[in-house]
């Protein structure tokens, strides 16, 4: 699943080709995606798109007029820049001819993707917006923030961490590394987490996505990088899919336990409660 690093290389990726340059034509090929893609995005056609930026996992390309695009790569989406002669493959569903030549190209094999259209002075306003804690990478995100935010939940950490409530763009890998990182067992409650060790859990998370964002993301081997590569940070990581391998620290075999319905993974020696 693509996750914020992956998103963020992404926005990176594409940006340069589409800030300033005009949609010339929207191919939409199969609209059926986690919600129908509007009939209205055809709008778009002959607007300037004045920039493009990323709220949690969501891209928002902003045009002339207040029309934005808002995307989501869903479970297995991925955006690039393509010549618009080259063949459609199969997943390709949405496509955007630009003025420069080239075509931007939505593909998402299980179309839990979304392409919306919106118009509105703050794209923010939109309701899929609406209930998004802050970004993990700005101001907004500390420890004092995370100890308000968590003074009355007895939910395990690891939990808290990936609910887009309390703060976004937090996924599996990077809620697993960031306690190993920060000596956090993943099954405290919440609220029991003193705000030294907050502040710990704040700068490891922050760490650990940008590492995998100067990396170009963890997961996704489907995405734009300019040298096509996929990216390498698994190799790096210190428990996540790591069960029964010693941990990097202390040599103890690594522990998987689920929660949630998802896997956790963590050393019990190095991380307490
Ligand atoms: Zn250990």
């Amino acid at each position: 699943m693509p996750e914020l690093p992956e998103v963020e290389t992404t926005l990176r990726g594409i940006a340069p080709h589409l800030i300033k340059a005009s949609i010339k034509e929207v191919i939409v090929r199969r609209r059926d995606l986690r919600q129908s893609v509007p009939l209205s995005l055809a709008e778009i056609e002959g607007r300037i798109v004045t920039g493009v930026s990323r709220r949690a996992k969501y891209l928002i390309i902003h045009l002339k007029g207040h029309h934005h695009v808002i995307l989501h790569l869903g479970m297995s989406g991925s955006l690039r820049i393509v010549d618009p002669a080259t063949e459609f493959r199969t997943h390709d569903h949405i496509a955007f001819t630009l003025s420069t030549g080239k075509q931007l190209r939505f593909h998402d094999p299980r179309r839990f993707g979304i392409v919306t259209h919106f118009i509105a002075d703050d794209p923010l306003t939109h309701p899929l917006f609406a209930s998004l804690g802050p970004e993990p990478l700005e101001d907004a995100f500390t420890a004092r923030y995370l100890q308000s935010a968590l003074k009355t939940m007895k939910r395990a950490i690891k939990l808290t961490l990936m609910d887009n409530a309390i703060v976004v763009g937090v996924g599996n890998i990077y809620a697993s590394e960031s306690l190993f990182i920060a000596g956090i067992h993943p099954a405290t409650p919440a609220c029991k987490i003193s705000l030294p060790r907050l502040r710990l859990l704040v700068n490891s998370i922050q760490d650990v996505l940008r590492r995998s964002i100067e990396q170009g993301g963890t997961t996704l081997r489907d995405f734009l990088r300019e040298n096509g590569e996929p990216g390498y940070f698994r190799q790096q990581l210190f428990v996540y899919e790591r069960e029964g391998e010693p941990c990097r620290h202390c040599g103890t075999a690594i522990k998987k336990i689920t929660q949630g319905q998802r896997s956790t993974y963590f050393c019990r020696i190095c991380q307490k409660k």
